[in-house]
């Protein structure tokens, strides 16, 4: 039988991120990576206790995934949102 894991989503302009908490250990380095330090530190906690993270607003992820990419945990995903093209 197949476990759930639940994720926390947050929708922003660029795209839709997801941390999964039961995944997440709280070792910053996505927080680290972030080219516009969009990602910061959350009140809910991880699997080891320590605090998960989060986006800081809407507007300043550029959706680049680096975040997602170098989670050692698999605990982000990024899923980037369809640009309209200018008329
Ligand atoms: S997708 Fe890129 S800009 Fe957005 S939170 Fe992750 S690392 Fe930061
Ligand atoms: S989401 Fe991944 S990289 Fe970011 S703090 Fe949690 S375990 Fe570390």
């Amino acid at each position: 039988m197949s476990k759930k894991v639940d994720a926390i989503t947050f929708e922003m302009d660029k795209a839709t991120f997801n941390i999964f908490p039961e995944f997440c250990k709280g070792c910053g380095l996505c927080k680290e990576k972030c080219p516009n330090q969009t990602i910061i530190w959350s009140d809910k906690l991880g699997v080891y206790g320590t605090p998960t993270v989060k986006p800081k607003d809407e507007d300043s992820c550029i959706a680049c995934s680096i975040c997602e990419m170098v989670c050692p945990d698999c605990a982000i995903s990024i899923i980037k949102k369809k640009t309209r093209k200018a008329i």
